[in-house]
């Protein structure tokens, strides 16, 4: 089946998922609803969610590895790495400074300090007294971020599915493979064939699951979404998409056309398949195989492709940044506070580190919001206003995630195609 058939038939299923499941919303009390979305949209997405997690892990190591061996020289992996980086942390910078001003603008918190005492942050406060685990991923201090990036087994991060370990793991044996050279042939070899291997499972799910999983798991989310919520925190909700939307048509499709001379329309529209994974899975993990086929269908170089963006998906998170970045304001204007010029200058700082640790899967990034608040002396409670109405958003942001990693992919692949064929011409 042609891509482009796919592609519709995946956006069919998420609009129907969505009509459906806000219909079943109006009626979520009926024991007729529950069954339905319990036994049916509840199974086939979750089905076909754990269908694209079985492939996370060994597509990242195997992926990386390749990625690696294919730049084939560790100096050149070192170049690519840093201009990957430095293009995740500045348009990360940019989406939080995007995101903070909109909520400046707008002061969606303004007048609504009474949410403060509302139960919903008494009840995440207990939460946050009685599981200390959530906070402690984002109370975890620099030294052991640094320390945890190399895993004592690389085993056990695959089972945990730490993906900073496993890049780690995986760009040590890509390295291991140049170095060795003719010796590793056949595991280098072995390497390229489970990726085919794992490109072909995926195509496979893709095309027999992706339209009815999709339906499934958006019309799950939207059976359970709190639009009562919505209209309450409406404010905030419209400036986290408003930025969402800023930040993906005029940031991407900017650098796209700017850095990387290529059409954003043909860029947007040859990663719809992936967005809508995004969106309705809410993670940029499982969104991860397809976000790179994606990109390889347009023309970005396989090794490239393979490095930059599972390492995207599991550190460059713009679109949770931009939570993060208007969740802050709008808890500071409920809670009669003024930040300062530095204490704005501390939240583009922390948000940026609180993204980098935050993992790509669903709501981590409200709870990684916590670490932001604490920079500023906000109360971490207060999250749970808007706990409610975060899955949502949680799937828009995701897809914003994911194309932050494609659109750098392709800019450095269409940088790396310039400066190879300037090469060839001066030989
Ligand atoms: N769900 C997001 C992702 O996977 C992370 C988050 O913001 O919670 O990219």
């Amino acid at each position: 089946m042609k891509t482009k058939n796919l592609s519709i038939k995946i956006v069919i299923a998420l609009v129907l998922g969505i009509a459906v499941g806000s219909v079943c919303n109006l009626f979520v009390q009926s024991a007729f609803v529950d069954i339905i979305d319990k036994y049916l949209f509840n199974v086939i997405g979750q089905i076909f969610l754990n269908l694209i997690f079985m492939l996370v892990v060994p597509v990242v190591f195997v992926s990386i590895v390749l990625g690696v061996v294919g730049v084939g020289d560790p100096k050149l992996l070192g170049g690519i790495g840093l201009k990957t980086i430095s293009f995740f942390l500045t348009t990360t910078a940019l989406a939080i400074i995007i995101g903070i001003a909109l909520a400046l603008i707008f002061k969606p918190g303004e007048g609504k300090s009474d949410l403060l005492k509302s139960e919903d942050v008494s009840s995440y406060q207990q939460t946050l007294n009685k599981d200390n685990s959530q906070g402690s991923a984002a109370k975890q201090t620099f030294d052991q971020t640094l320390i945890n990036l190399f895993p004592k087994n690389p085993i056990q991060a695959m089972t945990d599915g730490n993906m900073l370990q496993i890049i780690t793991f995986a760009i040590f044996i890509g390295i291991g493979i140049i170095m060795v050279g003719s010796k590793a042939q056949i595991v280098h070899r072995l390497f390229e064939q489970t990726n085919e291997i794992l490109m072909y499972i995926i195509t496979m799910i893709m095309r027999v699951f992706a339209p009815i999983g999709t339906f499934g798991l958006v019309a799950h989310a939207f059976t359970g979404a709190g639009f009562g919520a919505i209209q309450q925190l409406g404010m905030y909700f419209f400036i986290v998409l408003l930025a969402l939307f800023i930040h993906f048509f005029v940031v991407y499709g900017s650098a796209v056309k700017l850095l990387g001379n290529y059409s954003p329309l043909k860029f947007f529209k040859g990663f719809l398949p992936a967005i809508t994974i995004g969106f309705s899975a809410s993670s940029s993990n499982a969104a991860l195989p397809v976000s790179m086929n994606c990109t390889k269908k347009m023309g970005v170089r396989p090794e490239i492709a393979s490095f930059v963006q599972p390492l995207g998906a599991t550190i460059n998170m713009d679109g949770t940044a931009i939570m993060q970045g208007v969740a802050t304001i709008f808890i500071a204007q409920i809670s009669g506070a003024q930040l300062s010029i530095g204490q704005l200058a501390t939240v583009v700082i922390i948000a940026v580190v609180a993204s980098v640790g935050t993992a790509g899967v669903p709501g981590v990034g409200l709870i990684m919001l916590a670490m932001v608040l604490n920079a500023v002396d906000l109360n971490p409670a207060a999250i749970g206003i808007i706990l409610g109405i975060d899955r949502l958003l949680d799937m828009t942001r995701t897809s914003v995630n994911i194309t932050g990693d494609a659109a750098c992919a392709l800019i450095i692949s269409r940088k790396e195609d310039k400066k190879l064929a300037s090469q060839s011409e001066s030989i």
